[in-house]
């Protein structure tokens, strides 16, 4: 769904725009809004009926270290840094019970700022979590807009130790300043600040769910699926299953604790086998849960093998979404025929069997998939983006779901 917005946007960004379609300035605020980011859900992991968990909340103690060249391309990075781990701390607290507190921000200079991994084990080294919970290094900017999340930050599953990426991407205050030439100045600036602010807290809360020994999902919308998308909203239950555990495993202060925690966290993976994690990292971290134990049972050998950092499996192929119920059982199964042809590379295929849908002009599946296939058949933009435009009403009302 992410992508068919970043299609619909980068469409209005490059300026292509026909007045023919009228009403320019409303266009943009459609365009804007649908550019604007997700709020981040802020809840508690759920039992089984339902009903929200509550768990305890703790302070946990960060270590902050700032590159000379982050510092120079952040405006009072101070106040930058504090607010992003406190915009973390809004979804880590009724999610997991974690409060980040930076207790201190000192200047550092890694050897290799370009790469990320170099910094990260650099760090490591230099910085053990000796007196700290957590260890973050703010490293700078890329200079082109990126969705890896792992060029923007990076971490260890069940490590503590992470490296981010300052977010001031350079030209994309400008972008928006082209693509939303109609509105008004502080309603791009608004715009810009909010995805600015989006993208900080969502690789920080990607990277912090890492070190809790979550893992990559394949849902878009998850803050664990391996791509950044300014429509991501919260973390899943399953991640929040884990990451509990990861920080029952931090809290434990007796082996038998730690073994405690271990073993949870291995059976909420077995409790969830095929439900939405990616498989290699699935089978990564069983891995790792069970050297660990291995391990415990034998104190001669206690080092633990350093994991390599949780790196961008390859391009996974989200699932197929659930067919919207409101659809009969025989369009319900032409929605999931239509997909697949999509996912086959059959757009054209795709669009005649999925054309009798389309009808469901509020379905957000049915119109999201209409306009997914209208950019991917290749048609002109204008074409394109008339059958884009139930998508665009949908994601504009209040109420809209995904
Ligand atoms: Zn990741």
């Amino acid at each position: 769904m992410a992508r068919t917005w970043w299609v619909v946007l980068m469409l209005l960004l490059c300026g292509c725009f026909d007045s023919q379609w009228g009403e320019t300035k409303r266009a943009q605020a459609r365009g804007a809004a649908a550019a604007n980011p997700s709020q981040i859900n802020r809840v508690a992991l759920a039992d089984e009926e339902g009903k929200a968990i509550t768990v305890p909340t703790h302070s946990y103690r960060v270590r902050a270290y700032v590159s000379q060249r982050y510092r120079g391309q952040t405006v009072d990075w101070n106040h930058t840094l504090r607010s992003t781990i406190d915009d973390g701390n809004q979804v880590l607290v009724p999610g997991v019970g974690v409060r980040l507190q930076v207790v201190s921000a000192d200047p550092w200079e890694p050897s290799n700022e370009d790469d990320l991994e170099s910094v990260l084990t650099q760090l490591e080294k230099e910085h053990p979590a000796d007196d700290c919970d957590w260890v973050v290094a703010m490293v700078s900017a890329l200079p082109i807009t990126t969705s890896s999340f792992h060029k923007q930050g990076l971490a260890r599953v069940l490590g503590k130790h992470i490296v981010l990426r300052g977010v001031g991407v350079l030209g994309e205050r400008d972008q928006i300043d082209r693509a939303f030439d109609q509105l008004d100045e502080s309603s791009r600036a608004r715009l810009a600040k909010q995805r600015m602010a989006h993208r900080a807290e969502t690789v920080l809360l990607h990277e912090i769910g890492h070190t809790l020994g979550a893992i990559h999902e394949t849902s878009a919308e998850s803050l664990m699926f391996h791509s950044y998308d300014h429509r991501m909203s919260g973390y899943t239950g399953r991640s929040l299953s884990i990451m509990t555990a990861g920080v029952r495993d931090r809290n434990a202060t007796s082996p038998e604790e730690h073994e405690e925690a271990r073993r949870e966290m291995l059976s909420r993976i077995a409790a969830d086998p095929d439900g939405g994690w990616v498989a290699a990292d699935r089978t990564m971290l069983q891995t790792l849960l069970e050297s660990r134990g291995h391990v415990a049972s034998a104190p001669a050998q206690r080092t633990p093998a350093t994991p390599p950092p949780a790196t961008d499996p390859q391009p996974s192929t989200p699932a197929i979404p659930p067919p919207p119920k409101e659809l009969t059982p025989a369009e319900q199964e032409l929605f999931t025929r239509a997909w697949t042809l999509g996912r086959e590379g059959k757009p054209e295929e795709a669009w005649t069997v999925a054309k009798p849908l389309f009808k469901y002009e509020t379905s957000f599946a049915v119109q999201d998939l209409r306009c997914q296939l209208a950019s991917a058949t290749g048609v002109s933009f204008n074409v394109a983006r008339k059958e884009c435009e139930p998508l665009m009403k949908l994601t504009m009302s209040p109420d809209a779901k995904k």
